[in-house]
Order: structure tokens, then sequence, then C-alpha cells
């Protein structure tokens, strides 16, 4: 997985392109970024802490239309990998090279 929760991703394809967001939930294939490609449910009410409404949901989009934004260089940019002579994967910017931060849980 290229791309982790807690990373900042730029939007490539889509009705929110070139917004950025923190992924909120990452799966194969597949993220949800906070505020991003939101969808509006009308939902009815099930109980007194859940009222019915018209809620905003973060849906889950394809990550082939979302790239990584580099802390170092600001750009979005494939996610490529360095194997430290220890055994450690480190993932990098294949723009500027600089480490990608291990997103915190
Ligand atoms: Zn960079």
């Amino acid at each position: 997985m290229k791309i982790r929760k807690g990373d900042t991703v730029r939007v490539l394809q889509g009705k929110d392109r070139g917004k950025e967001g923190r992924v909120a939930f990452a799966f194969p294939g597949k993220v949800i970024v906070d505020g991003i490609n939101t969808a509006r449910r009308h939902t009815k009410p099930k109980s007194a802490t859940q009222p019915g409404g018209i809620i905003t949901k973060d849906m889950p989009m394809d990550v082939s239309n979302v790239a990584i934004v580099c802390a170092s260089c600001g750009k979005a940019t494939r996610v490529g990998y360095r194997i430290d002579p220890d055994g450690t994967k480190s993932r990098v910017c294949r723009k500027c090279e600089a480490d990608l931060p291990e997103p915190k849980e």
C-alpha cells in the first residue's frame, strides 16, 4: 500500500480535482479522504442519537485518482521506495527523493 491512513493527498481526477485532504481510511485500491468526494445522504431517524435528515458522508475513491503530497517539495508525486542497508524500507518522493513521513495512526 503506497498510500496510508494519515497521508496528505491531492485529488487528480473527478469533481474534487485539485483539492487536498488527509486520508481517513485506506484499503486495497480505495481511499477515503476527509472532506473529499462527499455525497449527501437522506436518512431516516433511527434513534434519539441518530436523527434523520441530510448527512454529508465522505465516499471511497479509487486510489489511482489521488497522489501523495510531498512535505518537502510540496508537489503531488508518485511514491518510490528506498531500501536501507539494515533492510528498512522507506517511502520516498520520486521528485525530490526526500523521505515521506510515516503517518501516525
Ligand atoms: Zn518531494
